[in-house]
């Protein structure tokens, strides 16, 4: 593993912090992630984010994330331009931001 502070923050470094999240072992880089051997895993990286969540919590966020999204295009809201999303805070739906709707929540229990 290297040592994130040799490279100076360079791309293809593997910050020392950075474990499988079931074994805590370490994890490699490979071509479109991170690689836990123990568990022949990959923790995709997707846009630039890491995704470290196990397979089946994966599911869990994705169906929370579509739970999340139908609310907010329920209450007014839709995908951002980049234009608009430069242009925030004021790119609030029509009559600014609606806080009297339900809270979204959701514990994955860690
Ligand atoms: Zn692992």
């Amino acid at each position: 593993m290297q040592n994130d502070a040799a490279n100076n923050g360079q791309e293809n470094t593997i910050p020392s912090w950075l474990a499988c999240p079931l074994c805590r072992g370490a994890v490699s880089q490979v071509e479109d992630g991170f690689y836990c051997s123990e568990h022949d895993l990959v923790f995709p990286v997707g846009e630039g984010i890491l995704q470290m969540l196990p397979p089946a919590e994966r599911e869990d966020a994705a169906d929370f994330a579509a739970e999340y999204r139908q609310r907010r295009e329920e209450q007014g809201w839709r995908p951002l331009s980049a234009e608009e999303l430069a242009a925030l805070p004021e790119a609030a739906p029509d009559g600014g931001i609606d806080s009297t709707g339900p809270p979204v929540t959701r514990a994955f229990g860690y």
